[in-house]
């Protein structure tokens, strides 16, 4: 395996569903620890970046390497996976297992590991995540915010026996859409936290700026398949590139057009 400090590494990535290239030949690198967003309209393909990193999607084309590895099969199919945990726009919990079965899905089909440790782990997770006793509990009997909650202590997780050499990469896809100022800060200092103590990498995707400038030191622009615009989050913060401009004023004029609205 090659070695590298790059946990994410593409060459001319490209995935198209029909005549729409949907992503085109994009190029671009995250440094080991470095926390990135990526920021665009929406339909620009920002899910689609992180269901390719998850391994739920196979580009059309282009490379894809994680902590140096190309990856050419879906997650479910690889032998030796790489960590990467994916923390969906909904919380994507399975209704009919307990928070605790969702939550130590993972550690599960180690038959190594016994049910007092899993428990353990996943209480410590939990209460990373600031939730105590809802272990037994179905995801319906928790609020929305608990599920969400509860989806974070999921990408916590580690099983200490599969990944004792390598740091996890983070996806967080949307994690404050459509909540209050409020809110939005409560998840994005969990981001930090789940950040903090998987000690890795990570990629948030996000229109929210106050997500966007709290949870990442950099920032790539995408629309129309491409990458407009890279920089760090102060430079984003002030620049008067068009497409940043456009974005984060909310203007309508400027280049990034709209397709269905
Ligand atoms: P974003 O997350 O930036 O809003 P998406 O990655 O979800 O955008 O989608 C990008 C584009 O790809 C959209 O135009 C969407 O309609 C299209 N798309 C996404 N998934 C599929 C699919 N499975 N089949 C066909 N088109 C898709
Ligand atoms: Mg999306």
């Amino acid at each position: 395996m090659k070695k590298t400090k790059h946990a994410v590494e593409t060459k001319n990535l490209s995935i198209s569903w029909g005549e729409v290239n949907v992503l085109n030949k994009l190029n671009f690198e995250l440094n080991d620890g470095e926390k990135l967003a990526i920021v665009g309209p929406s339909g620009s393909g920002k899910s689609t970046i992180l269901k390719i990193l998850a391994g739920l999607l196979l580009p059309t084309r282009g490379e894809l390497r994680i902590f140096g590895k190309k990856q050419t099969y879906l997650r479910l199919d690889q032998d030796n996976p790489p960590d990467v945990r994916l923390v969906f726009q909904n919380p994507a919990l399975l209704g009919s297992l307990t928070i605790e079965e969702n939550v130590g899905f993972l550690l599960k089909r180690n038959k190594n590991l016994t049910k007092e440790y899993i428990h353990e782990i996943v209480c410590e997770c939990l209460a990373e995540v600031g939730l105590f006793n809802v272990e037994n509990k179905l995801p319906n009997e928790l609020s929305g915010g608990m599920q969400k909650r509860v989806s974070f202590a999921r990408a916590l997780i580690t099983d200490e026996t599969l990944h004792t050499n390598t740091k996890p990469l983070l996806l967080f896809d949307e994690p404050t859409a459509g909540l209050d100022p409020i809110a939005s800060s409560r998840i994005e200092d969990l981001i930090n936290k789940t950040n903090n103590k998987a000690n890795g990498s990570s990629i948030v995707v996000s229109h929210v700026l106050s997500t966007i400038e709290r949870t990442s030191d950099k920032v790539l622009m995408l629309y129309g398949g491409k990458f407009r615009w890279a920089g760090s989050i102060d430079e984003f913060k002030d620049s008067n590139d068009p497409y940043v401009f456009q974005f984060r004023n909310g203007k309508i004029d400027g280049p990034i057009q709209a397709k269905d609205v």
